[in-house]
């Protein structure tokens, strides 16, 4: 049993140590982006290919990248990575990516072989902090934030602290049961939020309409999403339905939330919330449809503005969350 370290408050404006340096590192399936972050700016990036797949070769790559960033080992490393992350043990349980990571102690390594201390945070934990401390959420202690990528990742800040859970696996949100006995989901359950929301879901959808809206996923399923936008700010109302579509199962699943925990800011991040003029409104309405009106009004529904940095940012940012006032 590992006692759970002491992180203090994070997520409030101006909050103590926010404009100390720290590297972020987002470690993708197939890429690495990382960056150093000082007082709150992108001082300097990098990104690669991840060269190989064993543990060894990623922990010397990851090693390599802090060294090209920065010489001074007084700065602190956050490590952003998909799957299910241990971040009191900066261990990996399990990941998506590289799924022969099993409890892989990767902070650790990459702390020995870095010389810096390491932070180790599931990545859509991650963008949710990064959002409360650099980006679109900045000032609100409390925010519960939705990853609308490849699948739909999600992250709780409850009065200032990432809300992690009993075992550290809080805020897969994405795995919250929007259609009864819908589409099967890696998880096992069936009508998963992300199996609509995310980049392969709405590819599904659009597979199910058939032509001329299934050709868009061709010759690549995850790009879809990004080409059903362009139609939508173009004018096209069926693609302008499909992200009303996903914008009352997002107001669903977010229904949920804001009954259990009272929030009133809702961070939307990844790529499909380049949709989100067409998705925010269908999930208000869906809100205020679901919940007493006294508890849906003045909540704020915001799209990240951290970008494709999101990562980067979110990496450094618990860096910020573990460190001592
Ligand atoms: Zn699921």
């Amino acid at each position: 049993m590992v006692a759970p370290s002491a992180r203090p408050s994070v997520g409030i404006e101006g909050q103590p140590g926010s404009a100390r340096p720290s590297v972020g590192i987002d470690l993708g399936g197939t890429r690495i982006k990382a960056g150093l972050v000082v007082d709150g700016q992108l001082a300097a990036e990098r990104v690669v290919g991840v060269a190989a797949r064993d543990p060894d070769a990623i922990v010397a790559q990851l090693a390599s990248v802090i060294a090209e960033l920065t010489s001074d080992p007084a700065i602190p490393v956050g490590l952003a990575a998909a799957g299910v992350i241990d971040a009191r043990t900066s261990t990996v349980r399990e990941s998506p990516n590289f799924p022969s990571w099993k409890d892989f102690s990767l902070g650790a390594r990459l702390a020995r072989a870095s010389g810096h201390r390491v932070y180790l945070e599931n990545d859509a934990n991650a963008v949710i902090l990064g959002e409360a401390i650099y980006g679109v959420a900045r000032g609100a202690s409390s925010v519960v934030g939705y990853t609308l990528g490849t699948g739909v990742g999600g992250g709780i800040l409850l009065g200032g602290r990432l809300w992690r859970g009993e075992r550290g696996m809080a805020g897969e949100l994405g795995h919250v049961t929007v259609v009864p006995d819908g589409r099967p989901c890696n998880c096992g359950n069936r009508g998963c939020l992300e199996r609509y929301a995310g980049q392969v879901g709405i590819a599904e959808t659009l597979l199910a309409l058939g032509p001329p809206l299934s050709r868009l996923t061709d010759p690549e399923p995850s790009d879809a999403a990004r080409r059903l936008s362009e139609l939508a700010a173009h004018g096209d109302p069926d693609a302008i339905a499909i992200f009303a579509e996903v914008g009352r199962f997002l107001g669903q699943a977010a229904a949920a939330v804001v009954l259990t925990l009272d929030v009133t800011t809702l961070v939307l991040a990844g790529g499909v919330a380049g949709a989100f003029d067409l998705i925010a409104p269908a999930m208000q309405a869906e809100l205020e449809r679901r919940t007493f009106r006294s508890m849906s009004d003045g909540v704020r529904i915001l799209h990240g503005t951290l970008g494709a940095h999101a990562g980067i940012f979110g990496a450094a940012a618990s860096t910020l969350a573990a460190l001592p006032d």
